[in-house]
């Protein structure tokens, strides 16, 4: 019997004959990064994104993130992506699961903050702990983020500012800086374009 691989149920819910996201390989890359994708499908979310043990473990924000440690965001935890969808950009088809427009809205390196503790846990042993630490070196957010599950049997989470040199308060970079990181396109424009043909 074949053992169940990290991306079974991505790949369950999506005809790839149908939709351009990648299919993805089983095996992922070196160095870690993280990827926030700004999603607007039937309601607008963005999706953070780690990488670890070869995929990206994946959570859906409604509201996104924020650098203001007062701000605690919704985070729903979704199932494992492919390392090389953090790099999709585009349109997946109506009536395909999840269809609608995604931007890459921030990405870059991350470090695993439960890694350098007394007694470290990898990125996918705090994931089942319920509780994940993160350094983000990207070019919208950067600084500590800590994930804590709040309801198991629904897998809610919340997303948090950690109280560093990076926290801000004022800052809005969601509104500030709705664009993609690698195109420089927004929701909007990407949508047009693939309209204009
Ligand atoms: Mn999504």
């Amino acid at each position: 019997m074949a053992a169940s691989k990290p991306l079974d149920a991505y790949r369950r819910k999506r005809d790839f004959s149908r939709s351009p996201e990648p299919e993805g390989s089983d095996s992922g890359g070196s160095a870690p990064r993280f990827v926030i994708q700004k999603h607007d499908a039937r309601s607008l979310h963005y999706d953070f994104r780690l990488e670890a043990d070869g995929v990206l473990v994946s959570w859906a924000v409604p509201k996104g993130p924020s650098p203001d440690p007062a701000q605690r965001r919704l985070a729903i935890h979704v199932e494992d992506h492919p390392v090389d969808y953090a790099d999709f950009e585009g349109i997946i088809p109506e009536g395909e699961y999840g269809g609608g427009t995604v931007i890459v809205w921030d990405r870059g390196p991350y470090r695993n903050l439960m890694g350098e503790k007394d007694e470290p846990l990898t990125v996918r042993e705090s994931v089942e702990a319920g509780h994940v630490e993160v350094w983000l070196e990207g070019e919208k957010l950067r600084g500590g983020y800590v994930l804590v599950r709040i309801d198991e049997e629904k897998d809610q989470w919340l997303l948090i500012k950690m109280k560093d040199t990076e926290a801000d308060e004022q800052r809005d970079p969601l509104a500030t800086s709705p664009e993609s990181v690698v195109t420089g396109r927004t929701i909007d424009e990407v949508r047009e374009e693939a309209g204009a043909g």
